[in-house]
């Protein structure tokens, strides 16, 4: 670890527990898709620390600290506690309580959708956020709009087909037909007041503690639409029947969400067609066809 690295987090974990204290081992933890992770065991205990270069992308850790702890203030899903974030001007890093993995207990799925749907009553004036975050690597634009329509088609749709286009992931014939259905979204889409949203709930973001309890992790949080949220869950499936049952009894839904699965997941769709390439461009149009 780099020198810099190590002082940074003894002096921040003396400050934190109030003990001095030294970094005992950093393991690699494997899993991430962007940053680095490790485990790091010190004379106080285990902790999870991020990093990644410090020029690659700005404040994305000063973003997830501040979802995290937007999420954990709700007191309504289960997040990590997180330490500090900092800066060595080479390296970004992201410090935070270290989750033991254990056995999902079944009715952890029950907590969790009950759980969410209580998140999504958190409520606010307008869609979007006081500040800008990142989905996965790229850059989440949460300028606020009065309507849901305009914001998602404003700060989620136009600066993913943008990108894709430019990048010739999109042809110009397949982004006309997909800002064709612009119009309708209003429409189809219900009306329901902005909701905070995790913003990027796939399984993978979903860990087991040692518990048997669920945790959600690397959250791209914003007063969205809350079909959005569990649209995703869908994405790439993994939530247990429970977790929709236990949602459903504390927040319905509107009638009609299971056709608007396709249109809220356009949104991660054109993500991995930006991050991952081509081979989400099937699945772009499906969502594009079925609206
Ligand atoms: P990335 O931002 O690169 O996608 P993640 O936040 O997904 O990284 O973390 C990488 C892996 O580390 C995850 O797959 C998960 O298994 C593990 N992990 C994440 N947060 C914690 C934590 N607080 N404690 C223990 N393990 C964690």
């Amino acid at each position: 670890m780099e020198k810099e690295l190590q002082h940074q987090l003894e002096a921040l974990l003396l400050k934190d527990s109030g003990k001095a204290l030294q970094i005992l081992s950093v393991q690699s933890v494997p899993g991430g898709s962007i940053n680095d992770a490790f485990r790091l065991d010190t004379t106080a205990g285990r902790f999870f620390l991020k990093t990644n270069s410090a020029t690659k992308f700005p404040g994305m850790f000063e973003a997830e600290l501040a979802g995290l702890n937007l999420l954990r203030e709700t007191g309504t899903v289960k997040v990590p506690r997180v330490i500090s974030t900092g800066n060595t001007g080479k390296t970004t890093w992201l410090l935070m309580e270290f989750l033991e993995a254990g056995r999902l207990q079944k009715s952890a799925w029950g907590r969790l959708g009950s759980d969410l749907a209580s998140l999504h009553r958190e409520t606010h004036a307008m869609f979007g956020l006081g500040q800008n975050n990142y989905m996965g690597s790229l850059r989440q634009v949460n300028t606020p709009h009065g309507t849901w329509a305009e914001f998602y088609i404003l700060c989620r749709l136009e600066p993913q087909l943008r990108l894709a286009h430019e990048s010739e992931l999109l042809s110009s014939l397949q982004l006309r037909k997909i800002e064709h259905i612009f119009p309708r979204l209003s429409e189809i889409i219900p009306i329901e007041p902005p909701s905070l949203l995790h913003g990027d709930l796939w399984n993978g973001n979903r860990i087991t503690g040692s518990d048997g309890f669920y945790w959600l992790i690397d959250p791209a949080v914003y007063y969205g639409h809350r079909e959005a949220d569990l649209a995703m869950t869908r994405l790439f499936g993994g939530f247990a029947p429970e977790f929709y049952d236990a949602y459903s009894a504390v927040f319905p839904l509107q009638s009609g969400y299971e056709q608007r699965v396709g249109i809220h997941n356009l949104y991660p769709l054109l993500i991995h067609l930006n991050l991952f390439g081509t081979g989400y461009l099937g699945q772009v149009m499906e969502a594009v066809n079925s609206i």
